[in-house]
């Protein structure tokens, strides 16, 4: 049975770099709402068309897309042995279609990881956000620059920073983040499958926290 990994947390905490991480390490498929609607965007799919609207306001696609996107997505045959959820569920909805849809699958959430942050600390990290054209690599300005201004280190691609993550919108999707995901931390601790981690650490160091949980 597939193990399901759900990564929980506030927009710029750092959820897609370390989705990443334990993705490559666990060869696990790394599932993120957010990548995939971009990607639908960029495609100028039908999807991406509808997501657009909301995206740039930064507030949430309606759960009805998105829990279908994502119910699509995790029967690919990559998703077989296990998953990072990355971005998804958002909404108690959302966390009660998965559930639905992982026992349709004999499947559950294993663990949720809860990594933290104050809200001064995510807007800083967000504002400095730099994503790679041709495959997503993070960078930040100041924390993980890198060793090329507007280079990405892995593929050379040009770096550049997603519409949504301008001060205009952070602020709206930590609103949005507080307003409508925070319920899913109760949800979870209540099925006692969330740990918390303190985010403001290093890259590094959240990472290792984050193994040594799993492995408990
Ligand atoms: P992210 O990269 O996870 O911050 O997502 C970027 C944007 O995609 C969000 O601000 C939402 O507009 C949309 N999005 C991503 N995941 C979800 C979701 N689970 N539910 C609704 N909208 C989402």
């Amino acid at each position: 049975m597939a193990t399901f990994i759900v990564l929980l947390g506030p927009p710029g905490v750092g959820k897609g770099t370390q989705a990443k991480v334990l993705a490559d390490m666990t060869k696990f498929a790394h599932v993120s709402s957010g990548d995939i609607f971009r990607e639908n965007l960029k495609n100028q799919t039908e999807l991406g068309k509808v997501a657009k609207s909301y995206m740039d306001k930064g507030e949430l696609v309606p759960d009805d897309v998105t829990i279908r996107m994502i119910r699509d997505r995790i029967s690919h045959p990559d998703c077989g042995s296990g998953v990072i959820l990355d971005g998804f569920p958002r909404t108690p909805a959302q966390a009660d279609a998965l559930e639905k849809m992982l026992s349709e699958f004999n499947g559950h959430v294993d663990a949720v990881p809860y990594i933290t942050a104050t809200e001064d600390i995510l807007i800083e990290r967000i504002g400095g956000r730099w994503s790679c054209r041709a495959q997503g690599h993070i960078y930040h300005q100041k924390f993980s620059p890198p060793k090329q201004a507007g280079v990405c280190d892995v593929d050379g691609s040009e770096l550049f920073q997603r519409d949504d993550d301008k001060v205009e919108t952070v602020a709206k999707r930590i609103h949005v983040y507080l307003e409508q995901t925070i319920p899913l931390v109760d949800y979870y601790r209540g099925k006692g499958k969330l740990f918390e981690i303190d985010g403001t650490q290093a890259v590094e160091q959240v990472t290792e926290k984050l193994l040594a949980a799993l492995k408990r």
